[in-house]
């Protein structure tokens, strides 16, 4: 295989391309694709006492109690054999309180993080995206209505699921969204770059684009071998 078994955290403000991104890692790199955001949306759908819980917070646009963030993730991370195969957690730290309480899980599993990349982009370029996301309501996949058009109107291309509009992607919450993102930035990025964790990664463009300059950076960071992942090869 060409990547290494790494496990990273993806950092950066809603619409800055974390889920589209964590996807391509997951199917090319076979890191496994953790996001909070889609674990609460699945649960809120399903109508569960965890959906029922955080409901409030994710349709405002506003944060889930660190704590209970934090313990929902230590759960998928610890069922059984989840972290060896490399991961990357999507949405996932969003303050330095749950970066610290991710670092406690991963160190009494013996699984410490290899990075945190952080996906950058203008503010406007963000909006936009937001304003015309398109999400697969059966495996989450992300489109966009001028960008990233399904081949198929309405349709999922990898699963054939219905395509349909976040809730939390109105104008109005999506400004609350950003405005969440850009309290709690700052201690989470110096957490990480406390650590020596931290990457930037420019995230303007195609997702094909911003992959590709992913790609770069780990190929520098030793994390993957050669330029051809697993999707290239079985092309
Ligand atoms: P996302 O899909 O990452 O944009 O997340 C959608 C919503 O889920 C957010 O606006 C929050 O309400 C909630 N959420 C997701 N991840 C977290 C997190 N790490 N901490 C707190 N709330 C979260």
């Amino acid at each position: 295989m060409a990547a290494a078994n790494i496990r990273i955290v993806l950092l950066g403000p809603p619409g800055a391309g974390k889920g589209s991104l964590a996807q391509l890692f997951d199917q090319r790199l076979g890191w496994r694709h953790l996001s909070t955001g889609e674990i609460f949306r699945h649960e809120i759908a399903k109508g569960t006492a965890l959906g029922r819980r955080v409901q409030r917070y994710v349709a405002n646009g506003r944060l889930v109690p660190d704590a209970l963030v934090v313990e929902v993730m230590a759960h998928r991370l610890t069922a059984s054999g989840k972290g060896r195969r490399g991961f990357v957690l999507d949405g996932f730290p969003r303050t330095a309180a749950q970066a610290a309480g991710l670092d406690a899980v991963l160190t009494r599993r013996g699984l410490p993080l290899d990075g945190a990349i952080y996906v950058t982009s203008p503010r406007e370029v963000l909006v936009r995206r937001l304003a015309g996301r398109l999400v697969c309501s059966r495996c989450g996949a992300n489109y966009h209505v001028r960008t990233m058009r399904p081949k198929r109107p309405g349709v999922c291309d990898q699963c054939r699921g219905a395509l349909t509009t976040r809730k939390d992607d109105q104008p109005a919450t999506i400004r609350t969204r950003l405005r969440v993102d850009a309290q709690q930035v700052k201690p989470l990025l110096s957490y990480y770059q406390q650590q020596r964790l931290l990457r930037r990664l420019n995230g303007i463009g195609h997702i094909e684009t911003v992959y590709r300059r992913s790609r770069q950076l780990f190929r520098r960071l030793g994390w993957v071998k050669s330029a051809h992942d697993r999707a290239q090869k079985s092309r």
